[in-house]
């Protein structure tokens, strides 16, 4: 028997339609190219989504065709999440930190029909347009009088002028929710990237689920700023949560140094933040000398690499924000875990509860996770036995867009890379990427666990743990670190620092002081071509 129940799709364009009907007075503000501050509402949103969808119909666009962005977060990119996807065609956010032969190369793997751009990337549009055979029409997101005069790039209109001539009444169609919305190539640091294809309904469902208090946490009652971009998965799906909630969105255009968020955090009132760890070493490294405060800031989520715990405690003790650890990627849409304490933990000493909030955390409904061996055969959850992650769920890839790589699952289950464990409460706990993981002497040695303790020292910017070969150990670790401009550290002095923090045998080797560690198009840092930069190199007692 059939449960008899309204049978409504799960629709993108049903986020957009709930916001300006029930949220239509709530803003949208966001910094622009030009260096202003745009305001609006979801009503005004709503209505130029609509006129977007009529502009793509215009422009004959058949249905599941793609539109690419090369764009910064702000109100018009959040307007083509919802035109784009709304009325049937798939949204393709490029990452405009690829290399430029990277981006033509995606662009026609995804056989882009229409490129939409920020005046920032202008350049680079004018760099690869000549080899993306599929784009026939381009747009820059501003306004008519701004449109750049020989640029050189064909069938070239202002987003302005473009929707301007468009009627805003259009109605959403209706359609299987298992339709594709969107993608995004993953980073590719092996091979060329593959496109991850969300869905309607993948998206939708990790909307909700992004909001739930024990994840984002996502009310009407917040202003949320994502610092995280839109043009990699999706901003972690905000731009969706937000709508579903009735949330404020602050939108921090191209400015991402320490000063332009903090005077958007203040000035916004913004409530909750979210991005990746070097976005907020950056916001404090700006806070700390003048002694500023946050005024209304509570909650900031942090992921996309291991969140140090310098970082934890600097938000937590001495600026009252708590920081919530998430972990995800993006075949997962991107959310796996996030970590917020349970009530049985509200009695442990601090140093304890920190131990837990630097864990990448629990599942949220909808992903399953485990940790197996290299037989496939699934690991205790003691919180100290690693193993490689497996996720399943219906926002993880069953497949890559065109079928590139084959069939990534194993027995259903999605290998993420990751190398981790989970404790008996169901913390997880990313320890390394699988190719980066450490073998010494037949143990593992969390590299991540290293860098956390290498970050902790004040001279220390950045950190990165690598191993190298050892005859009698196999690999010893060593790391390579990037000193706070104006500090001193010595290698001694950092391999002392290390004591007691951790396993004698785990303490690295030796420290290479660099200028720089080589991140790549996500800000992740970039371990293989540290490890070739560094492929001279010799442990000092050998
Ligand atoms: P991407 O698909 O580019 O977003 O990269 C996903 C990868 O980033 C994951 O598989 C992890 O290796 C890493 N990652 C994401 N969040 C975290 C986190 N909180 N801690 C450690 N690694 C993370």
């Amino acid at each position: 028997m059939l449960g008899l129940m309204q049978n409504q799709p799960l629709l993108i364009s049903s986020l957009i339609e709930f916001a300006e009907r029930h949220h239509g007075d709530a803003e949208i503000v966001s910094r622009r190219v030009e260096g202003d501050l745009h305001r609006y509402t979801y009503k005004e949103a709503g209505r130029r989504s609509r006129q977007v969808a009529n502009a793509l119909d215009a422009l004959k666009l058949n249905f599941g065709d793609r539109v690419a962005t090369l764009a910064w977060n702000g109100y018009r990119h959040f307007e083509l999440y919802y035109g784009v996807s709304g009325s049937g065609r798939v949204l393709h956010t490029i990452n405009p930190r690829l290399h430029p032969d990277q981006i033509a190369w995606i662009a026609n793997h995804a056989e882009d029909q229409v490129l939409c751009f920020d005046l920032s990337f202008l350049p680079l549009v004018q760099a690869v347009h000549g080899k993306c055979s599929s784009i026939k029409h381009y747009i820059a997101l501003c306004d008519a009088d701004k449109l750049p005069a020989d640029s050189g790039i064909p069938n070239l209109q202002s987003y302005e002028s473009w929707i301007g001539a468009q009627s805003d009444s259009y109605v959403w169609p209706s359609f299987d929710e298992n339709t594709a919305s969107g993608m995004c190539y993953t980073s590719g640091t092996t091979g060329n990237p593959k496109a991850a294809l969300y869905s309607h309904r993948s998206s939708t469902l990790h909307a909700y689920a992004a909001a739930l208090p024990d994840v984002m946490c996502m009310s009407a009652r917040d202003a949320i700023l994502p610092v995280v971009p839109m043009f990699h998965v999706n901003a972690w799906g905000i731009p969706y949560s937000a709508a579903l909630t009735g949330a404020k969105l602050v939108f921090p255009g191209p400015a991402l140094d320490g000063k332009s968020i903090y005077e958007l955090l203040e000035a916004e009132k913004v409530t909750y933040a979210a991005g990746v760890p070097t976005v907020w070493q950056m916001l404090l490294s700006h806070m700390k000398p003048g002694g500023l405060r946050f005024s209304t800031l509570r909650r900031t989520v942090i992921g996309g690499s291991a969140c140090p715990p310098a970082m934890i405690k600097a938000f937590n003790d001495d600026y009252g924000v708590e920081v919530l650890h998430a972990w995800g990627m993006t075949e997962m849409s991107p959310l796996g875990t996030l970590c917020t304490l349970k009530n049985k933990h509200d009695a442990l000493p601090a140093e304890e509860k920190m131990k837990i909030r630097l864990k990448q955390g629990r599942a949220i409904y909808g992903v399953d996770m485990k940790i197996v061996d290299e037989a496939g055969k699934e690991l205790p959850w003691d919180g100290k036995t690693f193993g490689d992650l497996h996720v399943k769920g219906p926002w993880i890839v069953r497949e890559y867009y065109k079928g590139e790589g084959g069939s990534p699952l194993v027995d259903g289950w999605f290998p993420t890379g990751d190398v981790a464990t989970i404790d008996a409460d169901g913390y997880m706990q990313v320890t390394d990427r699988s190719k980066d993981v450490i073998k010494s002497g037949g143990e593992w040695i969390s590299s991540i666990e290293i860098e956390n303790i290498a970050v902790a020292h004040p001279a220390v910017a950045m950190a990165a743990c690598i191993g190298v070969p050892h005859p009698k150990w196999d690999e010893r670790p060593i790391i390579a670190v990037v000193k706070k401009p104006g500090m001193e550290v010595t290698r001694d002095e950092l391999i002392k620092f290390y004591e007691g923090k951790t396993a004698k045998w785990q303490i690295p080797d030796d420290v290479v002081f660099v200028d720089a560690i080589p991140l790549g198009a996500t800000g992740k840092m970039l371990k293989t071509r540290l490890r070739e930069l560094l492929k001279d190199y010799k442990l000092p007692q050998l």
